[in-house]
This record gives C-alpha cells, structure tokens and sequence, in this order.
C-alpha cells in the first residue's frame, strides 16, 4: 500500500473519525462550519467524509457517505477509495486525538493505568500529544475482533432509507 490518505470527518462522523485512527488512519474530527471543514481538506490534502451532499459537492477531495450504521460506513469509505487496511491495532494513532503512538518502557506507564494494569501488561503505548496509554487486554480484542468483521464482510451498498 502507499501513503495512507489523510481524513477530515465532519461533526456528525465523530466514531467513524476514531475507527479509522483504530486501523492508523490519521483522522481528524472537526466540528466547524462547511468552510472550515473543506479549507483543512484543501490545505492539508485531506479526504473530507461527510453525509452531506450538498457540503460533498464544493470540495476537490471529499466523499460522501450512505451507508446509514458506522460498519457500514467503514466499508463503505474502504471500498470507495480502494483501501484495505489490515485489522489490526498496531498502527493505531490515539483514538482520543489522533496523535501518533509511541513504545513506553512499562516502568513509566505503570504509574499512569490501573494497578492490576500495572501487574498484567508488559507493553505499553502512549499518545505524543495528550499523553494517553494505551495497552493490550479484552477491550482491544472486541475492537480488533470488530474491525476484522468490518475487512471481511464485503460493502453491501445498502442505503440508510433502507
Ligand atoms: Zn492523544
């Protein structure tokens, strides 16, 4: 795959924004005005994902989505674009801020997540920008299981008045 494509999802996109930060797209998440949406687009070279059409229309590089349930959508963007992105959270940027992730010795972490954490967890991850931990356990299982169904599953091209 070549460079990743960058993403600007509008306000009404915000879970969609943190699912691709999941699978290491970097996403942002903007609730501002259609301008400001599409002047990041444009001066950033940022696909914008909207449901709005209208919105859609003005920008040079943007997609507009039907698909009515946040899978759905994920397939939808995917197929759209041609992308197929590996299931997997090893790329994950923060799915807090979209900061990228860095390796954090565990005597640092420890101090920051929950003592039984602490005990458990050898590898950890922690956003460069708000400072967020990130590590390995049941939770992260359901979201790789989740996104894993989303890659599998073809885009069904359903529409949300279906
Ligand atoms: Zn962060």
């Amino acid at each position: 795959m070549g460079p990743m494509p960058r993403f600007v999802c509008d306000a009404m996109l915000g879970s969609l924004a943190r699912w691709l930060r999941f699978y290491g797209f970097d996403a942002l998440f903007l609730e501002g005005t259609d301008e400001e949406l599409l002047e990041v687009s444009r001066r950033e070279e940022r696909w914008l994902v909207t449901r709005d059409g209208a919105l859609a229309a003005h920008g040079p590089r943007s997609v507009c989505l039907r698909a009515a349930t946040l899978d759905d959508q994920l397939r939808e963007l995917f197929a759209r674009l041609d992308l197929h992105p590996e299931p997997t959270l090893e790329r994950a940027r923060c799915s807090a801020c979209n900061g990228e992730l860095e390796s954090v010795p565990a005597e640092e972490a420890v101090t920051n997540v929950p003592p039984f954490v602490g005990r458990t967890v050898d590898r950890f991850r922690r956003c460069t920008s708000c400072g967020r931990i990130y590590w390995a356990g049941s939770h992260t299982g359901r979201i790789v299981d989740r996104m894993r169904r989303i890659c599998s599953e073809p885009d069904t091209g359903k529409e949300a008045a279906e």
